[in-house]
């Protein structure tokens, strides 16, 4: 029930990303994501309902996409933050980094990626979701 994945190296130091998704029921799941950099362990924890299939032929692929809402673990979420992203996966696509998949987070809005899209797609890729 685990998929790891490791990303490669950037300017900086290697970071780590270890997602671990635990079926709750058909259409629901907890997500825990650790991202290890050098030291420092950051974590963070998520329901994940599975919200099917949808097509979108706006970048000019013809995939079935899976759709996906992140939910904060209620003692992660902060004032001012939003607690859920809904984001969208290309279950076809060569690496966590393309322009089919898509995320409403700050940062996947201002990089293209982002842990919520990595981690589903890697979960997705490893047959775990
Ligand atoms: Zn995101």
């Amino acid at each position: 029930m685990t998929a790891t994945v490791e990303e490669p190296r950037t300017a900086g130091q290697q970071k780590t990303r270890t997602a671990r998704y635990r079926h709750l029921t058909e259409n629901l799941g907890t997500l825990d994501m650790a991202i290890v950099k050098g030291k420092k362990v950051e974590e963070f924890s998520y329901y994940v309902e599975d919200l099917g299939t949808d097509y979108d032929d706006r970048n000019g692929s013809t995939n079935a996409y899976r759709c996906f809402r992140l939910t904060k673990a209620r003692h992660q979420q902060k004032p001012g933050e939003p607690s859920n992203y809904d984001i969208q996966i290309d279950p076809e696509a060569e690496s966590a980094q393309h322009k089919g998949h898509s995320c409403e987070c700050l940062g996947f809005l201002r990089w293209g990626k982002c842990k919520h899209v990595s981690s589903l797609f890697a979960l997705i890729r490893n047959g775990k979701i």
